[in-house]
């Protein structure tokens, strides 16, 4: 793979770069609740402004589909970028308009600008290769050359991804070489009995890591909402909890699957429930057998931690992703700080993936350095263990 370090060894003074970084951080009513990621895309953009490239950071925020939503603008993100860096970045009003072409001709050796959400664009993510193609000349049409940085996007083959790699001259940043490194170390030598602990909410995007992961761990513990189309799939009735009724089949193949292979998957015995995701609605701990039908599931019960805190305390290599509740609002954050803790308390590899669950470590004052390491990317790196390959890093080989 074609690194930072050669490109700079090329010489990047007066050239554009584009860089790929991943952006994607929690917003609360436009106000930044966790710069993790921010912090874990400095390193590039320093060394190729200090350089004397021309720096132009491409990223996305949310799910803004295709569509210009302000509320997915990377406007605030620009501004701790600025804060952080020290130096002025200047954000461009569209992602490949006359705005984005306006910015690059402004920009100076060393200077460093945001173009705006690239999701903005139907293009970035469109399922039409044509589409999809048409949009990535775009952005590249905007550099001389392109550094991936994004690592919590390579699973995705998306036009400001792979597709920009595939027409510029490319080099993987700083961050995707750390964390490539990092989850090679995991794929390569595991000391068993390795534990993988899943929750978060994008249940359908982790079906199929899940069952490649089987092939490959000793357990399996399931909170978070995804555990709800689990609990399902047994039988239970899950009230008005997170549940995609289309994967309960899947689900029941997979526990089907786990027996048969002897790995152990481990679901929430009881759940804290409430009548609403809000602040002020009151929780109750029920049996998970017992969740009433007017009731959402938005954590993890005491007794499930407990058991999930045994089921780690043997382990020697861990693998997290996804927090165990609605961790954002305090009394469902309990089931992520008491696993984050037993994650924290073992001796062996502790990697923890993902944009939220990384939050979740800081925002709950775990600790970072009690882990081996923690991830930009939950996706990206639960892909890179089931070993499949990832678009972004593909088209960095060549
Ligand atoms: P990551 O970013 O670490 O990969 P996800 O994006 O998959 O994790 O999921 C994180 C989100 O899951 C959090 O915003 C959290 O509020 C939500 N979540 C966790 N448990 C539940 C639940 N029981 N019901 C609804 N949402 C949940
Ligand atoms: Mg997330």
């Amino acid at each position: 793979m074609r690194t930072l370090d050669d490109l700079l060894r090329e010489g990047v003074a007066g050239r554009t770069v584009l860089v790929r970084s991943d952006l994607n951080v929690p917003l609360d009513n436009g106000r930044i609740t966790d710069d993790g990621r921010i912090r874990a895309s400095l390193p590039t953009i320093t060394e190729l402004a200090a350089a004397g490239a021309r720096v132009l950071v491409c990223a996305h925020l949310g799910r803004p589909k295709g569509q210009v939503k302000p509320e997915y603008s990377l406007a605030p993100v620009a501004e701790r970028l600025a804060e952080l860096l020290g130096q002025p970045v200047p954000i461009a009003p569209d992602v490949v308009g006359d705005g984005a072409r306006a910015t690059v001709a402004a920009l100076s050796d060393g200077d460093v600008a945001l173009l705006e959400n690239v999701r903005f664009e139907p293009g970035e993510t469109s399922k039409d290769s044509a589409e999809l193609g048409a949009f990535a000349d775009q952005l590249a049409a905007l550099a001389d050359c392109y550094v991936d940085d994004a690592f919590g996007a390579v699973h995705r083959a998306h036009a400001s991804v792979s597709g920009v790699a595939e027409r510029l001259p490319h080099a993987a940043g700083r961050l995707v070489l750390a964390e490539v490194d990092m989850l090679r170390r995991l794929t390569e030598d595991v000391t068993r009995p390795y534990v993988v602990v899943l929750g978060g909410s994008k249940v359908s995007d982790k079906l199929g890591v899940i069952s490649a992961l089987l092939g490959k761990v000793d357990r399996l513990l399931i909170g978070g909402g995804m555990c709800f189309t689990f609990l399902a799939a047994q039988g239970l009735d899950v009230g008005k909890s997170l549940l995609e009724t289309d994967r309960v089949d899947t689900v029941r193949g997979i526990l089907d699957d786990a027996a048969e292979r002897g790995v152990e998957i481990a679901l929430p015995v009881d759940v804290v429930v409430a009548d609403a995701v809000s602040a002020d609605a009151t929780p109750a701990v029920v049996p998970a057998a017992a969740i009433p039908a007017d009731r959402l599931g938005l954590d993890i019960g005491p007794e499930t931690v407990a058991r999930f805190a045994q089921l780690l305390g043997d382990a020697n290599t861990v693998f997290w992703n996804g927090p165990m509740g609605v961790f954002e609002l305090a009394q469902f954050a309990a089931g992520t700080r008491g696993v984050a803790e037993a994650i924290a308390a073992v001796d062996g590899t502790t990697v923890v993936g993902g944009g939220d669950s990384a939050a979740a470590v800081r925002l709950l004052g775990i600790g970072e350095d009690r882990f081996t390491h923690i991830s930009t990317g939950g996706g990206a790196s639960l892909e890179y263990l089931e070993g499949r390959v990832l678009p972004g890093l593909a088209a960095l080989e060549d």
